[in-house]
């Protein structure tokens, strides 16, 4: 009789972990998305959740290529900017939806010094070096794996970043894992480590419209960011190394405020960003995942919060979209067709010893954790 009970029991478990290893697996689709120059291959992963909601990656530059989730009347719709086809990626230099490293943001005169030591990065923003130089990882093709969860579908994304490359010391693995949640939220998570002393500040340049058509600009969404001052830059975009208070400035977006109200104002940090390109201070920065931003757009009812650990939080406000950029559809991207919301260490940091440090060292791992969360009002 033991036996007999002991036998179904273990067919029952048996035909649970099969169904939903088999849920699993329809959680995630894998398809060809393209094949580079020298032939190597790139897949497209969508990943779709309990509600319909679907994210797509593809392991070049570990881009997000489409978040889709509902408005407030049910409709599914596209939120971020990007292109139909791997050509597109290739030649990108508007970095839609990739991730951005070794060092998101700038480093001015793509210099600093570390141990002692002079290291000269790529130069490739004017003088300046941005966003992990010619060849950063947005323009890497990434190992991917689907993660055997039973629950929420995932993809981690792993390249091995040599020793040298775009002028950074150390050989870097990095790994990054996306998740799309069951209450429709994409979590990124980051983990690094070095062979060498280094500096690291990866990030997430996903372009985000929350109207469901890219036709429109983004001027209307009202921002939300919780920070109280942010780190001031000049005409360059390097930061100077001044904390300056939001308050009596347009950078001030402590209660939810359209982006479009100020963003031609006459003040100087305005201007030298052509809109909006700062990066705000982050209020309780404790390495705790904290909400630190929300973007509403009042139209489709769409709401994005950002949670993240990290101390800072670049807006960018698409000012260097200009109409020339054919993305997804056919639709060329006009000026503010879409917007940044970047987590991160303070650019520049390298060379400002009062910001927090960037710099990782053999035997230390690096991590982050950022959630892009949906939801409608
Ligand atoms: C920067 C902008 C830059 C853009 C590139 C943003 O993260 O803050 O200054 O032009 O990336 O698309």
């Amino acid at each position: 009789m033991k036996i007999k009970a002991l036998v179904i029991l273990l067919v029952f478990c048996m035909t649970f972990v099969f169904c939903a290893k088999k849920e699993n697996t329809s959680l995630i689709e894998k398809s060809l998305f393209g094949k580079l120059n020298d032939g190597r291959e790139v897949y497209k992963y969508i990943l779709t959740n309990k509600n319909g909601c679907k994210v797509s990656i593809i392991n070049f530059g570990a881009a997000v290529t489409s978040i889709v989730v509902p408005d407030k009347n049910g409709k599914f719709e596209d939120v971020v900017l990007g292109y139909d086809s791997l050509d597109g990626y290739v030649n990108d230099r508007a970095y839609f939806g990739v991730i951005v490293g070794r060092y998101g943001n700038r480093i001015g005169k793509g210099r600093f010094k570390l141990d002692g030591k002079d290291y000269q990065l790529t130069i490739n923003d004017g003088k300046n070096h941005l966003h992990g130089g010619i060849k950063g990882f947005n323009k890497a093709l990434w190992n991917a794996e689907i993660l055997d969860s039973l629950k929420e579908a995932s993809v981690a994304f792993t390249y091995s970043s040599p020793d040298g490359e775009e002028g950074y010391p150390g050989n870097v693995n990095i790994k990054v894992v996306y998740t799309l949640t069951n209450d429709n939220a994409l979590r990124i998570d980051y983990y690094a480590t070095t062979d060498r002393p280094t500096i690291i500040n990866p990030t997430n340049h996903c372009y985000f419209n929350l109207t469901g058509s890219f036709e429109n600009t983004i001027l209307d969404h009202k921002l939300t960011i919780e920070a109280d001052s942010f780190t001031v830059v000049d005409r360059e975009l390097i930061t100077t190394g001044k904390i300056a208070t939001v308050d009596k400035t347009p950078l001030d977006f402590r209660t939810p405020t359209s982006i479009g109200e100020r963003i031609n104002d006459k003040h100087e940090q305005i201007v030298f960003g052509r809109g909006y390109d700062h990066n705000w201070v982050l209020r309780n920065y404790n390495k705790q995942v904290r909400k630190v931003a929300e973007l509403y757009d009042p139209s489709s009812g769409r709401v994005m919060s950002v949670l993240t650990d990290q101390p800072g939080l670049q807006f960018y406000s698409g000012n260097f979209l200009d109409g020339t950029i054919r993305g997804k559809g056919g639709v060329y991207y006009k000026h503010r067709t879409g917007l940044c919301l970047e987590t991160q260490c303070y650019p520049d940091s390298p060379n400002k010893s009062h910001f927090p440090s960037v710099v990782l060292r053999p035997g230390e791992e690096y991590r982050q954790t950022t959630i892009y969360q949906f939801s409608i009002k």
